[in-house]
């Protein structure tokens, strides 16, 4: 579903990602742990083309993201194709972002409608459907600041799906949340996960990596150091600046 050759990406004269390999089969949840800094957002944000990419090949479900190949050629594509491209990825960042003036089933049914043009009472019944599978039945009606962090981050997870998503990305969707409230959001996506969604997730919750992921991919300094079973990086890893980190982590 995702698979990265030789990604770069500078931000002047800083090379964020200096050729970062990856690829995660659709499906498989791939988890991306490593120090600050080390890229790990901006090769998120290059997937879902919130970045254009300097060096290397990305491609989404076989498309090169952000271009078309003739021959050996690359063009890059209209923004309204670009567009369309996005519209496959559902991202989750760790502000949840939501509309503030919004109930929860509007933020939900928000960009079916005005997107996809979905009619109305399809879009707000997909959107009661999938907040009641994220556990929030009984909040369709409230506004953000009537809901906890924990609750917001999950109707920011259902807003994501209602578009339909191939892939999903999640950017330290825990990472702002009080602790008590950071298990009922690592369970909406540890179901997500089981119901086969392909999942791209940067996190430090190296429980929820060792138990849901497929495979670990430890960065560092805009490269991949290691991947592989979480098995094998987060108790056995080769390298020792992985074993250095997770030191600190763990
Ligand atoms: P963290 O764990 O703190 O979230 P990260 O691994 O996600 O870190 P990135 O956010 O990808 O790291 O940032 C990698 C580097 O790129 C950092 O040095 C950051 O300052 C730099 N950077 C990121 N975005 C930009 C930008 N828009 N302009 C300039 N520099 C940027
Ligand atoms: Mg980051």
């Amino acid at each position: 579903m995702v698979r990265a050759e030789q990604v770069r990406k500078r931000f002047g004269r800083h090379e964020v990602l200096r050729g970062v390999d990856l690829s995660v089969p659709t499906g498989q949840v791939c988890c991306v742990i490593g120090p600050s800094g080390s890229g790990k957002s901006t090769f998120l944000r290059c997937i879902n083309h919130l970045e254009k990419i300097d060096g290397g090949r990305l491609w989404v479900d076989g498309e090169l993201v952000g271009y078309r190949q003739r021959g050996t050629r690359l063009h890059e594509l209209k923004p309204s194709e670009v567009a369309a491209q996005r519209r496959e990825i559902g991202m989750v960042f760790q502000q949840f972002n939501l509309f503030p003036h919004m109930s929860a089933v509007e933020n939900v049914m928000e960009a079916p409608v005005r997107v996809r043009r979905e009619g109305r009472s399809a879009a707000r019944q997909h959107a009661e459907h999938l907040l009641e599978r994220v556990g929030l039945r009984d909040h369709l009606r409230k506004h953000p600041a009537q809901l906890s962090g924990g609750q917001q981050q999950r109707v920011a997870i259902a807003r994501a799906l209602a578009m339909r998503p191939k892939l999903m990305l999640f950017d330290e969707p825990t990472s702002a949340l009080d602790p008590e409230l950071v298990g009922e959001v690592l369970e909406v996506m540890r179901q997500l996960a089981l119901d086969g969604m392909t999942m791209v997730v940067v996190t430090h919750e190296m429980g929820f990596a060792r138990d849901v992921a497929d495979s670990v991919v430890f960065m560092d300094d805009g490269v991949v150091v290691e991947s592989g079973r979480p098995s094998e990086v987060l108790t056995d890893p080769r390298h020792d600046r992985t074993r250095a980190f997770l030191q600190r982590v763990l």
